[in-house]
């Protein structure tokens, strides 16, 4: 995978769990690997489709400076979660080196080491009361303007036939595919607070179901616990959930099934047809 690669940068900072560190400070020696497609920049030589590492290096260099943390785990995790939402990067790899820690014994260095990119997500979106466009589209800004979320496309808004509890209105149903720095425990917590938002104006006018949201995938991950199941239990059965994903990428696969959506929609399309 295509990669720049700055070695070795010298930065002064004031991290460590001393108080004299937090005091004087010393040097730390940053390395890192910034990921993403040369393509555009090879194919433009346009710096301005590229990462500026020189750009790169000062940020670095003024963040370890402006800021402090007792440990260089906490350095690390930070910094690489604001190269990537700074830089157009897939993947950001940090390598923190304190040569001066107070160790007490003769000693190279010491380093702490990060890996974190963003991850492919895709989540289902409904809503059956109420002005269930606006809460939709409402629901799609809310994803937008989080730094930790980049929305990559939305299907269509289809209306669809309630499922299970048959007695309700009709549903607006879509499917978001993101980009995020979210863990999927983060993510539901993210979700559940924009359902709560629209579930507080909607309890003004209108009572309460307006909008659900749920993760359908999360890269490869399979995750089978009492608050997350992902890929959601029951894709496979909701044609609501699995046309507007076939819009978007048919070809994602289930983790669990190793199937891909269009697999799955056409399957659930003949079982239909058989049922009938
Ligand atoms: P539903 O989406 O089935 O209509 P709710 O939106 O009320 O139901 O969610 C009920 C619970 O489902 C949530 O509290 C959440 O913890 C849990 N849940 C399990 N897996 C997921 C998932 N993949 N996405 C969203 N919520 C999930
Ligand atoms: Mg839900």
């Amino acid at each position: 995978m295509d990669k720049i690669t700055i070695e070795g940068l010298r930065c002064f900072g004031r991290h460590g769990v001393l108080p004299e560190e937090n005091k004087l400070g010393q040097n730390f020696i940053i390395s890192c690997k910034l990921y993403y497609s040369f393509e555009k920049a090879a194919k433009t030589d346009d710096i301005d489709n590229a990462v500026n590492y020189a750009d790169a290096a000062k940020f670095i260099t003024e963040y370890v400076k402006d800021n402090v943390f007792k440990l260089i785990e906490t350095l690390a995790f930070h910094l690489a979660y604001e190269l990537l939402k700074r830089y157009d990067i897939s993947r950001a790899d940090i390598r923190i080196e304190k040569p001066s820690a107070p160790i007490g014994l003769p000693f190279e260095t010491v380093a702490a080491e990060i890996s974190r990119k963003w991850n492919r997500a895709y989540i289902g979106l409904g809503s059956n009361i109420g002005d269930r466009k606006a809460y939709m589209d409402t629901a799609v800004k809310e994803l937008a303007s989080d730094d930790n979320i980049r929305v990559m496309q939305v299907a269509d808004f289809i209306e669809t036939e309630p499922y299970g509890y048959k007695e309700q209105n009709k549903f607006l149903n879509s499917a978001a595919k993101i980009e995020t720095l979210y863990s999927p425990y983060e993510l539901l917590h993210r979700l559940q607070d924009i359902e709560q938002k629209a579930h507080r104006e909607r309890k003004i006018h209108w009572g309460p179901r307006t909008l659900d949201m749920d993760i359908l995938m999360y890269e490869d991950i399979i995750i089978n616990d009492e608050n997350l199941v992902v890929p959601h239990r029951d894709m496979a059965n909701r044609e609501f959930v699995l046309r507007p994903l076939c819009q978007i990428d048919p070809y994602a696969v289930n983790a669990v099934t190793g199937k891909s959506v269009k697999q799955m929609y056409d399957e659930l399309k003949s079982n239909e047809k058989q049922n009938k």
